[in-house]
């Protein structure tokens, strides 16, 4: 199986053929701008040294500020870091935020640390990534594993040094400059992309069966906006394991459950089902809003929903794309369906940047329009060019990009 990079470039690769880019493009648009590895050494809460080893991928600038999340995962590492930093600078272009891409993360399992350790790693990540982070430069923001109290020690050890920088970080509490509705907008803004695909299909979402893996802020977040706007979520699953429901789960009440527990798993009234009978079980959606790569050559077959909706980056390889493709199955991008996140970053540090505050409302709203206005240009170059909808997306992502850059000019 290729590598992350690897396989976005190969997604790549298909926008580049349908674009007729010339090759000097190519290596222009698919090599990162800067790469950092930084090594990472804090004292532990028992006195030991904890080592561990940190990236951030500046991938492209030319549309503006390098923007992009930063995750805390054992499996971190540059090629995934490469990879996920290239998704950015796409998605920042398809849905028209002046950012460019970037992606950071540290090697570490977060749930074997404590708060006052992860708040070191943070602070010492920070300052090991200060010479390339910038309210103009490069903006991080949460991603799996790392949340809005992240980024307050982020915002806290950048301000230390250049005096009071809320726009150095998006994903804030909004109590300390963040923006009202940024902690639902990824998963508000996966239910405008499908709302979208099954409006342009003739369908609603009402009664439509959702199967999702993953359960934190965007599978979390989804699961109450679909149940609310009377979808059916059949089966939803964590790292722990996952629950079924043929007739739909009370999400307000697996909310309270995860409340209690710490997990989906055990919710009263529900079967379990395992991450991997999750991805294969009949429903109309499926969500892989977790992990990368979890849909592969050999599951791809074996799925048997008509679509799915990547609220996670990059959860399919390259194989299992062409073998949607070949079924029918429409698989909605994820540079454009989790887009709703970084969208909603831009308004935050917007707000930052201007001194001023929106209501939830004016951000649901840009945020829908953002979201509405990509699915339109998705499709028009879908017909155009008679592609999947991910090479359509990431046409449209290369042409912006492409321009800024020809605009600019070189040297
Ligand atoms: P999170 O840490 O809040 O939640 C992750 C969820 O996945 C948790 O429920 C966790 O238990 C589950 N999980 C972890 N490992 C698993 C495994 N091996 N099998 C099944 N489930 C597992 O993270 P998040 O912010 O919700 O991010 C989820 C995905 O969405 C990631 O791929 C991330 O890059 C992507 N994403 C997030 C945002 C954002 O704004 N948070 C924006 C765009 C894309």
């Amino acid at each position: 199986m290729a590598g992350a990079y690897e396989t976005t470039n190969r997604y790549l690769q298909l926008a580049f053929d349908v674009l007729r880019l010339d090759h000097s493009y190519k290596t222009l648009l698919w090599t990162p701008s800067r790469e950092l590895r930084v090594e990472l050494v804090i004292q532990m809460d028992d006195g030991t040294i904890g080592n561990y080893i940190g990236y951030r991928v500046q991938h492209d600038d030319s549309r503006g500020p390098f923007k992009g999340g930063l995750r805390y995962h054992p499996d971190v590492d540059l090629d995934e870091v490469r990879s996920l930093a290239s998704l950015m600078t796409w998605k920042t272009a398809v849905v028209n935020v002046p950012f460019g891409g970037a992606k950071g993360g540290i090697q570490v399992d977060p749930n074997q640390l404590s708060q006052r350790e992860l708040q070191r790693l943070t602070r010492c990540f920070t300052q090991s990534v200060m010479i390339a982070i910038g309210p103009d430069l490069d903006i991080p923001a949460p991603d799996m594993n790392t949340n809005a109290r992240v980024m307050s020690w982020m915002f806290d050890e950048y301000s230390k040094y250049h005096g009071f920088s809320p726009a150095v970080v998006t994903g804030k509490p909004v109590d300390l400059h963040g923006s009202l509705g940024r902690d639902a907008a990824t998963g508000r803004g996966c239910l405008f992309a499908i709302r979208e695909v099954l409006h342009l299909a003739g369908a609603t979402l009402t009664g439509m069966r959702f199967a999702i893996q993953g359960f934190g802020n965007v599978g979390g977040w989804l699961a109450k906006l679909l149940f609310e706007q009377g979808a059916k979520v059949i089966a939803v699953s964590d790292v722990k394991g996952g629950i079924f429901n043929g007739d739909g789960l009370d999400i307000p009440r697996v909310n309270d459950h995860v409340a209690e527990t710490g997990s989906v798993v055990g919710m009263p009234g529900t079967e379990p089902i395992s991450n991997e009978a999750l991805l294969t079980t009949d429903c109309d959606v499926l969500v892989p809003a977790a992990l990368g790569h979890v849909l592969t050559q050999q599951n791809a077959r074996d799925v048997r929903a008509k679509y799915i909706l990547e609220a996670a980056n990059g959860p399919t390889t390259f194989e299992a794309d062409e073998i949607f493709n070949e079924r029918g199955i429409v698989c909605i991008p994820d540079i454009y369906a989790n887009a709703g996140g970084v969208c909603v970053s831009y308004m935050e540090w917007t707000q930052n940047t201007q001194k001023t505050t929106w209501s939830e409302e004016q951000v649901n709203t840009s945020l829908e329009r953002h979201m509405v206005d990509a699915h339109r240009a998705v499709v028009k170059l879908q017909e155009e060019f008679r592609c999947s909808m991910r090479t359509a997306a990431f046409a449209l992502g290369v042409r912006r990009v492409k321009n800024a850059t020809d605009l600019r000019g070189l040297g």
